[in-house]
């Protein structure tokens, strides 16, 4: 029987958020990540799913400019070293170049949820 908090992915996913984690799933049936968090692997159905904490690490897979009104900003899809792809943005930075090293950090907003977004690794900043 699977733990009743396995059932509530999304909550899991926040009570990382909550204490500065970026979290996935580690699949022990077929060894990949899965992500977002689910109650069973998207590839092979299991249900044991290991919840680890990411290393933040990770690669500009694409990135794409908002332009608004009020401020232009990013949207980013970032492979993480961990073998899983997440939408966020980079703060600060317009046009942050596909292929750059990235590294998450969790953002608290007033009157938001907290989120994951990412900088630049060292050295990828132009
Ligand atoms: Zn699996």
């Amino acid at each position: 029987m699977a733990d009743i908090r396995e059932l509530a992915p999304y909550q899991r996913y926040v009570e990382g958020l909550q204490r500065g984690a970026l979290v996935f799933q580690h699949c022990n049936g077929c060894g990949k990540a899965v992500f977002y968090l689910r109650p069973c692997c998207t590839r092979c159905g299991s249900t044991e799913l290991e919840l680890r904490d990411s290393a933040g690490q990770g690669t500009l897979y694409s990135a794409s400019v908002v332009y608004d009104k009020e401020r232009n900003y990013n949207l980013v899809l970032v492979d993480l070293d961990e073998g899983f792809r997440m939408m966020s943005t980079v703060p600060g930075c317009e046009e942050p170049p596909i292929g750059a090293r990235v590294i998450a950090r969790v953002e608290r907003l007033d009157a938001e949820e907290p989120r994951v977004v990412f900088d630049l690794a060292e050295g990828a900043r132009q």
